[in-house]
């Protein structure tokens, strides 16, 4: 049994912005402070990390347990009215292709598919609301198990036994997300790990992370029945059998590990100038 665990923001939807409004409301409702998320960045990091930067910017502490809560209450209580504003805006999209791939798995006898997601649980489905994607996730981890990603992961996975009623062997997890920490969790856990350019990523980190998928986004499923060892490779190379076991043509042809020319391009333009000002 395969475990595909999809992140939310940026991989399967864009919400318009509607989870940072949400919290910069019920951080003003709480310290009196605006726009507290223009500060710092949200992306890739669990709400439980988010709403803790963002109180301490806000109010220069900690929250208590107490206050933590209470944030998180004011957050979920404005967010649907946030993501129904961003709907309404046409702010809100599902990244290209993602449905098919959701589709098409969901007829699968031999994969389960889950959420792997820093978002608090029921911010989750109701920023998935209006995408009809739900009903495609049984089971997931999300950020009200952990404040670390790859904790996240791994109660995805250990729910996902509990339903078929077996260990999964980390080797069978594959996790889809769309930023360098998503890639750094799913390689912490010991996962598989693919990632899409058109979320909310940075380009260079991604191509760095050393994930062994990364493509715009789902238009071509092809690339990724193949990573997720679903369809076979055309070139005939089996998995397991390439460069490193349990990691093998991906990295061959689909993915970018480690520098790439651009990065040298950049190391000598930099030595360049070096040499340039020592000259002088
Ligand atoms: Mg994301």
């Amino acid at each position: 049994m395969k475990i595909i665990l999809f992140d939310i923001d940026g991989t399967l939807i864009k919400a318009g912005g509607a989870g940072s409004r949400g919290l910069n409301k019920a951080i003003k409702e709480m310290c009196g402070v605006d726009k507290i998320c223009d500060k710092f960045s949200l992306q890739g990091s669990t709400d439980k990390e988010n709403f803790a930067t963002a109180f301490k910017h806000a109010c220069g502490k900690k929250p208590t347990a107490k206050q933590f809560r209470e944030l998180e209450l004011k957050y979920i209580g404005f967010l649907p009215a946030e993501v129904k504003r961003s709907l309404k805006s046409k702010n809100y999209s599902k990244l290209n292709g993602v449905e098919k791939l959701l589709v098409l798995l969901s007829k699968r006898k031999d994969v389960m598919v889950g959420l792997g997601t820093g978002n608090l649980k029921e911010g989750a489905f109701i920023k998935l609301e209006p995408s009809g994607f739900g009903k495609h996730f049984a089971f997931g981890g999300y950020g009200c198990d952990s404040h670390i990603r790859s904790e996240v992961l791994k109660k995805a996975v250990e729910r996902a036994g509990k339903i078929v009623k077996t260990e999964i062997r980390p080797a069978d997890v594959y996790v889809i997300g769309d930023t360098h920490l998503d890639v750094a969790a799913a390689k912490e856990a010991g996962y598989h790990s693919a990632a899409v350019m058109d979320g909310f990523g940075d380009q260079k980190l991604l191509e760095r992370s050393g994930s062994e998928l990364i493509v715009k986004d789902f238009t071509d499923l092809y690339p990724w029945l193949i990573w997720l060892g679903l369809e076979k490779d055309s070139k005939g190379v089996r998995r397991g059998t390439y460069i490193c076991p349990d990691s093998p043509i991906e990295h061959a042809h689909y993915g970018r590990t480690g520098m790439d020319l651009k990065d040298i391009e950049d190391n000598i333009s930099a030595l360049r100038e070096m040499r340039r000002k020592a000259v002088k």
